[in-house]
């Protein structure tokens, strides 16, 4: 019974690991390659530095794994887009981008959105999407979009003029859980979402003077919903409507160093409290046997309720360097990774 429960979530949850290319300063400071990417066997091995050569070397499994040469649209078709095409469906699904400060989340999740070659996945889905309408004849589409961050628990609407107000979670029988006052903007073509993701990035940095650490502190949640309305063979409009969800999580690297106190501490534990509470929701869901999902416990986790488990699709992209330097950090990404699947 459980090992039908497991292959099924199997194909709900996907968790694929993505390394980078060492960077110059890696390179200049002569840290060495500790990460192999073997893309057939969908296998990652870290060597440990500190060991004897050869001595220690941890190997973990995922869904596919992509290699410093791999490309934005290698990863765009071969794990999100069947994601994104259930959505058009109708679905619910979650894309993630899990990983240490500068390994390469927004990398993946934005790239270069001019570049069809270096866009990333949100930019990519855009494509995507509006292709797919554009081909279809006998459905009309409606797509809405919702750009959201969550910083220290605080939810803010990054398409909101006053984007410093904090917008509140609420919950009834109709919806479920929603963001109340959220903006939900309409956009017809590729270029009209681009410009509103855009505005939605810019106001992410506006009024902070150091906006890396902001934004490696801080969920982003960029939210598609599509709405499709077809006439039956009984005469009746059908509608109906998927979300998609493109999330660049916070840096998972450990906040709470000894002797951060005070209103950093706070935040510290804010923001691993939610990707805690993330990992142990996706791994409740992928174990199949568990009665009770935590989503209750973060605002991350409830705001994706509705598209975490039940129909939805889920993917996971765990992102690594593959120096020494950052050993410790990649194993834990990768624990973590291995954990949700
Ligand atoms: P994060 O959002 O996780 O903090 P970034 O996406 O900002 O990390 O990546 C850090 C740097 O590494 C950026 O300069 C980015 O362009 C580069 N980078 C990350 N991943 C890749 C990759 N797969 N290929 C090439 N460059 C990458
Ligand atoms: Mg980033």
């Amino acid at each position: 019974l459980r090992r039908m429960s497991m292959a099924k979530n199997s194909e709900t949850v996907k968790v694929v690991v993505r390394c980078r290319p060492i960077n110059k300063k890696e390179e200049t400071m002569n840290h060495e390659k500790i990460v192999e990417v073997d893309v057939r066997l969908g296998q990652v091995t870290v060597r440990n530095p500190k060991a004897q050569p050869g001595a220690i070397m941890k190997t973990f499994r995922f869904d596919a794994v992509y290699d410093m040469a791999s490309s934005q649209n290698d990863l765009y078709d071969y794990t999100c887009k069947p994601l994104v095409d259930s959505v058009l469906l109708g679905f619910n699904g979650t894309i993630f981008a899990y990983g240490q400060t500068g390994t390469g989340k927004t990398h993946t999740m934005q790239g270069l959105p001019t570049d069809p070659e270096k866009r990333g996945v949100i930019p990519n889905s855009f494509h995507h999407i509006f292709t797919h309408i554009s081909r279809s004849q006998n459905q009309r589409y409606l797509v809405r979009v919702s750009y959201i961050e969550i910083y220290q628990e605080e939810i803010r609407d990054l398409l909101c003029k006053d984007n410093n107000k904090k917008l509140e979670l609420k919950e009834n029988s109709e919806s479920g859980v929603y963001v109340k006052d959220l903006l939900s903007v309409v956009t017809k073509s590729i270029e009209e979402i681009e410009h509103v993701m855009n505005l939605g990035n810019q106001s992410r940095s506006v009024g902070f003077t150091k906006m890396n650490e902001r934004s490696s502190r801080s969920h982003a949640i960029f939210i598609v919903t599509i709405e499709c309305s077809e006439t039956g063979l009984d005469g009746e409009d059908h509608i109906r409507v998927g979300k998609l969800n493109m999330v660049d999580l916070a840096g998972s690297e450990r906040q709470s160093k000894t002797g951060v106190k005070g209103k950093r501490f706070k935040e510290a534990t804010k923001i691993n409290l939610s990707l805690s509470a993330l990992g142990n929701v996706i791994s409740a869901l992928v174990d199949g046997t568990s009665t009770h999902i935590p989503y209750r416990d973060s605002k991350l986790t409830r705001l994706l309720q509705d598209s975490l488990g039940g129909n939805s699709k889920t993917v996971m992209i765990a992102t690594i360097g593959p120096a020494s330097c950052h050993y410790e950090e990649t194993i834990t990404t990768l624990r973590y990774a291995n954990r949700a699947k």
